[in-house]
């Protein structure tokens, strides 16, 4: 097979959008689509205001996680603390209010580690994801319907949940592997 070089026309026009859904955490638009050589299909896309996540490690090295009931996948998951922003609220802000309020632990600041599309084929949501090195005991306030709970893990022990899959959520493997690297651990 041959790789394809040069100029390649990707974008798709919008022709219409009809709005589906408007919910409390998502927004839900059905788009009709002019394709580069002029077909048209139609895309569903789930609109999101965007969510901060962080990755905290404590003095000795121990990564804290957070464990909820996850009802999309029916179970239990294993993550990173991590929540939606709060209207006109930055990112970074949002990292550290979501540390305190569901570890009980704060960060005086945290380091930006990347930006990721969580769902880039259904939906537009952008998570931010940061590095907190420098925690503090802090208020633990989850919000009224979130029902969590904090735990610290070894970096033996995160590395092998991520493989033996009890750690399945995507924001929290990628931030794992990229707190790891910024450590320094991958040379
Ligand atoms: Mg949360």
């Amino acid at each position: 097979m041959k790789w394809k070089v040069g100029f390649v026309q990707y974008e798709e026009k919008t022709i219409r959008s009809e709005p589906i859904y408007d919910g409390s955490i998502i927004r839900v638009e059905r788009l009709t689509v002019e394709l580069p050589d002029g077909r048209q299909a139609t895309r569903d896309i789930v609109r999101h205001v965007g969510a901060s996540a962080v990755v905290p490690v404590t003095s000795d090295g121990h990564f804290l996680l957070v464990r909820q009931y996850r009802k999309p996948n029916e179970c239990v998951s294993i993550e990173i603390p991590a929540g939606k922003l709060d209207p006109g609220e930055a990112p970074d802000t949002c990292a550290m209010r979501e540390l305190e309020e569901e570890t009980g632990f704060r960060a005086e600041q945290v380091e930006k580690l990347f930006s990721m599309k969580s769902t880039p084929g259904f939906s537009d949501e952008v998570i931010h994801v940061y590095l907190a090195t420098t925690l503090l005991p802090g208020e633990r306030n989850p919000d009224e319907d979130e029902f969590i709970s904090a735990f610290a893990v070894s970096e033996q022990e995160v590395l092998a949940m991520i493989r033996d899959g009890r750690i399945t959520d995507g924001k929290t493997i990628a931030g794992i592997y990229s707190a790891l690297d910024r450590m320094g651990r991958f040379g």
